[in-house]
């Protein structure tokens, strides 16, 4: 189903598409799939929703979208089916997912009310400055499949709290989720018009998005390389841009860390949702003194990760998204053999059972990377965690920014001053001390470098749906 216009309804051509579960390769259902003419007719509506919804005050907003909450957070149960029978992750992981969601709308749903302007000193007497915050308009929202809830109320909700009307596009693997969140705002009795849904073909949708001169930012989460490619086409009608892009998060475990801790942090990071996370850690960096303390650590506590069909109990790692995902994992650990890593654990796609049906691909740890390694450098989006060493913190550093991403990196240590310099000195939009999953709504999440720009989360995150108006007042005083 799309939602244009305040309607579910099917697309122009009739077309849809099949959404597969990835731990069975069963199809889940078939949904509509939208094309430029439905792209056009939600634009259309989002343009006639503009005015009255950007009119309504704060506490309006606020009430519709405090509402959405209200219902997701009742259907957390039946969402979280939805989003393992789509993408995979295990149902805790979907859960959580889902709170983080209506953190999203319950944080936004109050920042609206405080979008304050500015008086200005003036250079003369008889004038008087001020700076007005409205919102930039209609707005075109692109999602990923990993966190296919969260990414659309992260950008959803602060672009309404702050007047703005917008039409999102969610990943093609992942639509289910996404038309929860859309009965729940019409549920919700959000007006007609100010968020609308079309799934369907990405060319299409989001092309007719990027050449509509009424449509005046962009907010993408997703890989590097389209991103790079919307920037360049958001040049034409000169939007503004957010992007949310790739990440090659290090993790840095110094001697001095409690080695503990710092492995069950490196799990988490690693291998939630399958290391499909783009904050998910890419390279391990542990000091040569207790790497080999480390690596067994490691190795210990991975005997308690679980594969299998997330909707079983107990599970704590689902499949990964499609064969060209596992693919791309064995490519990177193959290469990485190759050029002399040594496997821990894991390094293939799960063949035995129930298992080899879906896209399931073992937890590879690697030993003895290096930064030859594709893994080094490129994004491997799965479950597979290479180690490296190193002896000092000045070398370390120097690893971990050498990349051209600049999303999230993480510090293992217990060392105070440490975790100040090392921090200040990694170019990294998120750095997690001790803390390998730092994501929350009332913070600032993004990246620098090829990471993308803008930030969501936090009262940072509704900047982007902002335009400054200066007005200069000449009295007669
Ligand atoms: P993706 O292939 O870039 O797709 C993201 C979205 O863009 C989907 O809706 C997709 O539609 C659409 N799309 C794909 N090709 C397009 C094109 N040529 N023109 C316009 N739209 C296009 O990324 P993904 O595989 O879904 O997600 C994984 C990536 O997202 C990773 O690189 C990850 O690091 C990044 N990510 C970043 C963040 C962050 O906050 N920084 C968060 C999560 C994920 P279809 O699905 O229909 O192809």
């Amino acid at each position: 189903m799309l939602y244009i216009n305040g309607e579910f309804c099917n697309a122009q051509s009739n077309k849809t598409f099949d959404v597969i579960n990835p731990a069975t390769g069963e199809v889940v259902r078939t949904v509509a799939k939208g094309g430029a003419a439905d792209a056009q007719a939600a634009i259309d509506a989002a343009q006639e929703a503009f005015k009255p919804w950007s009119r309504l005050t704060a506490k309006d907003r606020y009430a519709y979208l405090k509402k959405t909450a209200d219902i997701l957070r009742g259907r957390t149960d039946e969402i979280a089916q939805l989003i393992t029978l789509e993408m995979g992750k295990p149902l805790a992981e979907a859960k959580g997912e889902i709170g983080l969601a209506i953190d999203y709308l319950d944080w936004y749903a109050e920042e609206g009310k405080r979008i304050y302007g500015d008086t200005i000193p003036a250079s003369t007497p008889n004038k008087r400055l001020m700076v007005l915050r409205q919102p930039v308009g209609v707005v075109g929202a692109i999602t990923p499949w990993n966190f296919p809830i969260a990414m659309i109320t992260r950008k959803l909700a602060p672009a309404l709290a702050a007047g703005c009307t917008m039409i999102v596009k969610a990943a093609s693997a992942t639509p289910l989720a996404a038309i929860e969140v859309f009965k729940a705002l019409h549920e919700a009795g959000v007006p007609k018009g100010v968020a609308n849904l079309v799934n369907g073909s990405a060319s299409e949708v989001v092309g007719t998005l990027m050449a509509s001169p009424v449509v005046r930012k962009i907010t993408f989460t997703g890989s590097t390389e389209v991103g790079k490619e919307l920037v360049r086409q958001s040049a034409d009608t000169m939007k503004k841009v957010s992007m949310e892009l790739g990440g090659h998060a290090p993790f840095l475990v110094f001697e001095d860390a409690d080695l503990e801790k710092a492995a069950e942090g490196a799990i988490a990071s690693k291998f939630r949702n399958a290391g499909q996370t783009c904050v998910c850690t890419n390279r391990i960096y542990v000091q040569k003194s207790v790497a080999d303390e480390f690596a067994a650590i490691m190795a210990e506590k991975m005997k308690r990760l679980v594969m299998g069909n997330g909707l079983q109990e107990g599970v704590t790692i689902g499949p990964m998204i499609d064969r060209a995902a596992m693919d791309k994992a064995q490519e990177h650990i193959d290469d990485a053999v190759e050029k002399g890593a040594t496997l821990l654990s894991g390094g293939s796609k799960v063949t035995e059972g129930e298992l080899e049906k879906g896209c399931f691909f073992a937890p590879t740890v690697l030993l003895n990377a290096t930064h030859e390694m594709k893994i080094a450098y490129e994004e491997t989006f799965g479950p597979v965690a290479p180690i490296f060493t190193f002896e000092t913190e000045e070398e370390v550093i120097r690893y971990a920014n050498d990349t051209v991403y600049g999303l999230a990196s993480y510090v293992y240590t217990k060392d105070g001053s440490r975790m100040f310099r090392v921090a200040e000195a990694l170019d990294y939009g998120i750095v997690g001390i001790n803390d390998a999953l730092p994501t929350v709504a009332q913070a600032p999440f993004g990246g620098i470098k090829e990471s993308g720009v803008g930030r969501e989360g936090g009262k940072y995150g509704i900047e982007d749906y902002l335009e400054y108006k200066f007005l200069s007042l000449q009295l007669d005083i």
